[in-house]
């Protein structure tokens, strides 16, 4: 029996990866006036700067930000000028700053699954840039509860499922990444909606998921969530 269904936030209720992606074409423009991006590896460079800094800096764009300007030093032999280190952190107060844009449908779909289960919210990130696009999605109703965690394992889910005393297979998760919203989920006995959503972070396609996994379905958009929810629930009986 499925009794509670979990939402992610960035790209599954608005968009958000669009604007890092385009924050990372224009470091790349800034980076490519010094350097062949290709010849130097900057792409790559800036996903290994990255991914390093999770650990220190946790998701999101103010440490999205500091790994171009670490990244830029680097790739320039610390070159770039500081009207250029400023361009980049403007960048990333942009990323901050915009405006939240719901999916279409994304409203009434958390709305028809909330009749047949509690809904909660589930997002990873920065705090506070979080909590301000919660805020201004205006969607907070919806949900039970909203959590946001700094990262997306098998141990964080589990937390907020004792939280509820809740065991994972009564859980279902709805999400874009299957490596933070669906993968963990299923390692727990849990269950998952996957909705890919048109571009996705280098970092969250690196998943463990089998081609036919029977918890978990995909749909191609918010108006096909609730049918599939409905689905996995009669499967869970
Ligand atoms: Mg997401």
């Amino acid at each position: 029996m499925i009794e509670l269904i979990g939402f992610d936030g960035d790209d599954t209720l608005w968009h958000s990866e669009g604007y890092y992606q385009a924050a990372n074409a224009e470091f790349s423009r800034i980076v490519g006036q010094y350097v062949d991006l290709d010849d130097a590896g900057v792409r790559a460079q800036m996903l290994a700067t990255e991914r390093r800094n999770l650990a220190l800096f946790g998701y999101g764009a103010k440490g999205m930000t500091l790994s171009m300007v670490e990244t830029a030093i680097a790739a320039t032999g610390e070159r770039i000028t500081a009207a250029d280190i400023h361009r980049i952190v403007e960048m990333g107060k942009e990323v901050l700053r915009h405006p939240v844009e719901l999916l279409p449908g994304i409203r009434e779909a958390v709305q028809a699954v909330a009749r047949q289960a509690q809904v909660v919210l589930i997002t990873k990130g920065d705090l506070f840039h979080q909590e301000k696009k919660v805020e201004q999605s205006g969607l907070s109703d919806l949900f039970h509860r909203i959590e946001i965690v700094s990262e997306k394992n098998p141990a964080s889910y589990r937390r907020v499922l004792d939280e509820f005393g809740l065991p994972p297979e009564r859980f279902l998760m709805v999400g874009n990444s299957l490596r933070s919203d669906i993968e963990p989920v299923i390692r727990l006995g849990g269950w998952g909606v996957h909705m890919p959503y048109h571009v996705t972070w280098s970092h969250e396609l690196d998943h463990g998921l089998g081609e036919d996994e029977s918890h978990m379905l995909s749909v191609d958009g918010p108006d096909d969530i609730a049918a599939a929810v409905e689905q996995l629930m009669a499967r869970a009986g």
